[in-house]
């Protein structure tokens, strides 16, 4: 028995992705000609509200091509501490945009208006200039919680009044979407660029898009070229986001449910600790109160459960459309026969 619940980037292919992959008509799309990735780019564009779509290899340089076309060099952009842009992706906006990112403590990898109200700074001539919020929807180290459509009028109602821009990293943005019911265009009329990943839960084994007003996407297009992200006959792999889109995006209500359940299990083992309410959607962070994460990971590793460690104590569980029910079933009993 293997359980894979390190990340939900452990997906592989379908047999049914893999030959909807194999019959895309593709073209050169550096010179803009492949009808499988510009389909995939309009479409994506329109469900989140926005003018236009840019396929990138990974979303760390969807990231940083949103963070490139939204700043100057020298700008400041407002992060929770947890943040991805922040934590994992090797200060890529040091090294290409020039900027420096200022870290908020806010909740579970959330930010609020109510926190930053005294923060933006660029009054005078020795203050760094605050560009840019910078939000995660869902968090990834925040343990997949998920904005509420309140929090992020008031967001963009801040942004507007301190004349900021938004970047939404949605890697996870359709457990989002899944999770609170709120219609994907909203996303887009509350940020001014945007960020999804088909490699996560959705299960694509590569792909993220960037999506933003005609303007941004055309001056981001140039930048990825030059950061060597310009592909050819990538229909390839947006078809099999494509497919991802189609067939798995509503899978993911399963992989929340599932984590509910595990939740609920590691809730009731002597030797775990968690908040269940915490858990929102695939993500499911939970305390060991008695050991150290590395020799609780290695002993569910001899029982073929796979986890990540998230802090000395704390590990963290990814549900994904490749783990089952009885995979649930399974690693629920571990955790009992282990921990409880
Ligand atoms: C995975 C992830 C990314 C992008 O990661 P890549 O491995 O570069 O595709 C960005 N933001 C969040 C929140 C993520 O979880």
């Amino acid at each position: 028995m293997s359980i894979d619940l390190r990340s939900d980037t452990v997906t592989k292919p379908t047999s049914e992705m893999l030959r909807v992959m194999m019959n895309a008509e593709v073209g050169d799309d550096v010179f803009g000609e492949d009808p499988t990735v510009n389909a995939l780019e309009d479409k994506v564009a329109e469900c989140f509200g926005m003018e236009a779509g840019l396929f990138v290899p990974s979303g760390t340089m969807g990231n940083q091509l949103c963070i490139k076309v939204l700043t100057r060099p020298g700008d400041e952009v407002m992060i929770e501490e947890k943040g991805h842009i922040f934590n994992y992706e090797g200060s890529a906006a040091a090294i290409f945009s020039s900027v420096q990112l200022h870290t908020v403590k806010g909740q579970r990898g959330k930010l609020s208006a109510d926190l930053l109200w005294d923060r933006p700074r660029g009054q005078f001539d020795w203050e760094p200039r605050t560009r840019v919020i910078s939000l995660e929807n869902s968090t990834n180290k925040g343990g997949g919680a998920c904005y509420t459509r309140k929090e992020l009028n008031a967001l963009r109602k801040f942004a507007d009044e301190h004349d900021l821009r938004i970047h939404l990293d949605g890697a996870r943005l359709w457990n989002a979407v899944i999770a609170t019911g709120i219609d994907p265009a909203f996303f887009g009329r509350v940020a001014d660029t945007i960020n999804v990943c088909f490699s996560k839960g959705l299960g694509a084994p590569v792909g993220s898009m960037i999506l933003s007003s005609k303007e941004h996407i055309r001056r981001a297009r140039r930048f990825r070229k030059a950061m060597g992200g310009g592909m050819r006959q990538v229909g390839i792999l947006a078809a099999a986001a494509n497919y991802a889109m189609d067939h798995h995006w509503s899978k993911l209500e399963e992989d929340h449910r599932r984590a509910k359940e595990l939740a609920s299990t590691i809730n009731t083992c002597g030797g775990l600790s968690i908040d269940p309410d915490s858990v929102e959607t695939n993500i499911v962070i939970f305390d060991l109160l008695e050991e150290k994460a590395e020799t609780a990971l290695q002993k569910l590793g001899q029982h073929g459960v796979q986890m990540v460690p998230f802090g000395p104590q704390t590990v963290r569980a990814t549900l994904h459309h490749q783990v089952t029910d009885d995979d649930v079933a399974n690693v629920q009993q571990v955790l009992k026969q282990l921990f409880d």
